[in-house]
């Protein structure tokens, strides 16, 4: 046996396991330099409360594997940046235009009245939660009365001023590749998040789902109507799993395959990401056996951190990307022992 051939057995099953399953190898490889490069960076940034509990947590859900995990997400402030180019970020409902100058300051003075409603600590909730159903009922009849088109929805997200926090795209890569869904709960626009994901991301994933406010077109690309059940930012939750259950059978019916694992009530454990303590009622109404909450303290952290870090299991703070996430759905579905 020469010397040349020699190395050729050596370096072939190197080469072999490197570049075989590319996509994935990538993946591993981006995730592990970028949590090196910014895990100092990350660490001063996190903070959790409990840690035995949230070891305990992580065995369990690793324990009971991937098919029955999901994931839940708020979308404004949790998967997109709070801050964006030195300045507050827009919301999916903020960056929209109409192009029409009328109604959206007519839009606009309905912010200006309900938005202080909204955070007022007097008004009973029973009360505010009319007044968020008035507030988002004006809104959409204002959209539709002021003639939205998709072109209109088009160039907002455009022009607008919204980001994803670095590393949910990898994220949903991530979960995308072990078949774990992930869903977008928001009191938004659905057409809009959609519209975002398809302009910041370049790229669709399969397992992931928005169950928010959703449009009907006309075949004029005009808004007519909205569809389904009005989501405000108080019943956001109370509607969540109703619509969401529908959802996963639509997953499945894609497909063509009955896939029983992808109903939203038996996956049980649950990975919960939210930046209001409010947003972690959006797995009310699952009987989840474990579940994992992290949340995004974005401001105000002084009079906020307590609550935050009694009521999350995990709490990133100060606008901080998404690689801790990562890391921890990694964990989640690691197959080494624990
Ligand atoms: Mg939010």
């Amino acid at each position: 046996m020469n010397y040349r051939y020699q190395r050729s057995i050596i370096t072939f099953p190197a080469r072999f396991f490197i570049i075989i399953p590319c996509r994935f190898w990538h993946c591993r490889v981006s995730f592990k330099n970028r949590m090196a490069t910014e895990g100092h960076e990350l660490s001063n940034v996190t903070v959790v409360d409990d840690l035995l509990s949230l070891q305990k947590k992580i065995a369990a859900i690793r324990m009971a594997g991937p098919s029955k995990l999901q994931v839940i997400a708020d979308f404004d402030a949790t998967l997109t940046k709070y801050m964006v180019n030195d300045r507050r970020g827009h919301s999916s409902h903020g960056l929209l235009r109409q192009g029409n100058p009328e109604y959206d300051a007519k839009r606009h003075a309905l912010y200006e009245y309900y938005h202080p409603l909204e955070f007022s600590p007097t008004i009973p909730i029973q009360e505010k939660t009319k007044l968020m159903k008035e507030w988002w009922g004006k809104t959409h009849n204002l959209l539709i009365e002021g003639g939205l088109t998709c072109d209109a929805i088009r160039e907002s997200v455009a022009n607008s001023a919204i980001a994803f926090r670095d590393g949910v795209v990898e994220l949903f890569q991530f979960l995308e590749e072990r078949d774990i869904p992930v869903l977008i709960f928001s009191a938004g626009l659905a057409d809009i998040i959609e519209e975002v994901l398809r302009q910041k991301v370049h790229r669709s994933f399969r397992n992931v789902k928005i169950v928010s406010n959703r449009m009907v077109f006309d075949d004029n690309g005009r808004l007519i109507s909205f569809k389904g059940k009005l989501i405000h930012s108080l019943n956001k939750n109370e509607h969540a799993l109703d619509m969401a259950a529908p959802v996963h059978e639509h997953l499945g019916d894609v497909d063509g395959v009955s896939d029983d694992s992808a109903s939203v009530k038996k996956r049980t454990n649950v990975l919960l990401l939210g930046d209001h303590l409010g947003d972690l009622g959006m797995s009310d109404g699952l009987d989840y056996e474990t579940r994992i909450s992290v949340g995004f303290l974005n401001d105000n952290i002084e009079n906020n951190l307590a609550s935050y870090r009694k009521a999350f299991d995990v709490v990133y703070l100060n606008d901080a990307p998404m690689w801790g996430v990562v890391k921890l759905a990694s964990q989640l579905c690691s197959t080494a022992s624990a």
